[in-house]
């Protein structure tokens, strides 16, 4: 028989993520895929609020038998395309308020929201949604950049580089299960780094990656996060600009789609609870290889999701 979602050519029609149904109705509804389409708190190439129609224009190809994990997710799962939230271009507080109260209310409905960004800074008003609900998260942070600056643009305390400080100030995140995954590349000094560490991120820079191997850095985030409720957020730069050119602060010598499909599948059994992708820039982009990556990247978090032990 066949899985994929739809009979239809995957050209055909309007694209939804995973040609779901578009519906804000929750009935029976497990996982409603959230489009936020916010850019407004990028420090250098902005274009992440084309990221939600880049992803969703490449998700059409998915096919819905994963192989390596053995699931077939838009089977096992209900899953719905929820559309896009309104976002405030000219306004990060506002439209954190909007994420915050709109993500709350689909996950007091039931359902697992998995959001397509925008930049990093949408994370923040998520995590409060997600806090609120399940109490302080577990958190793995894909990522280049530790986004625990205190400020950018000098007093600025709300930016796509400050989500994670915020963060554990709000204590959303549970203090010791906190691991962030590929950090490099250049900062402004030796502190950046430091200051991660201090305020409690297990911080596992590329080099320690490759150094110690994909399986140890699975073991570690494995041992860290335990069974808790986890909030999983990937940026997309965490990838090699090789893989993931489209995206607003390159940073070369990053991790391979293998590679994080690796580290991905080794996190199967956590207890998820919910996932954003983030700083997807197709104005950016070559050939969409970085949307097509994305959308990939989107249907292992559903995989993750069908697979998640029963409560
Ligand atoms: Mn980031
Ligand atoms: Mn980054």
């Amino acid at each position: 028989m066949s899985e994929s979602p739809f009979e239809a050519q995957p050209y055909s029609g309007i694209a939804t993520f995973g040609r779901q149904r578009f519906t804000r109705d929750l009935t029976g509804v497990d996982v409603a895929v959230v489009g936020i389409p916010y850019d407004g708190a990028t420090s250098y190439r902005s274009g992440a609020r084309f990221g939600p129609r880049g992803i969703r224009e490449q998700s059409l190809l998915l096919w819905g038998y994963h192989n390596g994990l053995a699931v077939a997710p838009f089977r096992a799962l209900s899953v719905i395309d929820f559309g896009d939230l309104e976002v405030v271009p000219v306004d990060v507080m506002d439209t954190q308020r909007k994420i915050e109260s709109e993500v709350g209310g689909i996950i007091s409905a039931g359902p697992t929201v998995i959001s397509l960004g925008g930049d990093h800074s949408i994370t923040l008003p998520l995590l409060r949604a997600h806090a609120k609900k399940y109490g302080p998260l577990a958190v793995i942070h894909f990522d280049a950049h530790p986004d625990t600056w205190d400020c950018e643009f000098g007093e600025h305390k709300y930016s796509h580089g400050t989500s994670f400080r915020r963060a554990l100030e709000e204590k959303l995140i549970h203090p010791s299960a906190y691991v962030q995954i590929g950090i490099r590349g250049p900062t402004n000094g030796p502190d950046d780094y430091a200051d991660a560490t201090l305020l409690g991120a297990r911080m596992i820079t590329l080099d320690e990656a490759m150094s110690v191997g994909i399986p140890a850095v699975v073991n570690e985030v494995r041992k860290r996060v335990g069974n808790r409720p986890t909030y999983l957020t990937l940026d997309i730069d965490a990838l090699d600009p090789a893989f993931a050119p489209g995206t607003g602060t390159p940073e070369v010598g990053g991790f391979s789609s293998y590679q994080m499909l690796q580290m991905l599948r080794g996190l199967k059994g956590l207890n998820f609870v919910g996932f954003d992708l983030v700083e997807v820039s197709p104005p950016f982009d070559h050939s969409s290889i970085t949307s097509i990556l994305a959308a990939n990247l989107v249907f292992e978090f559903l995989a993750l999701r069908a697979l998640r032990p029963q409560a």
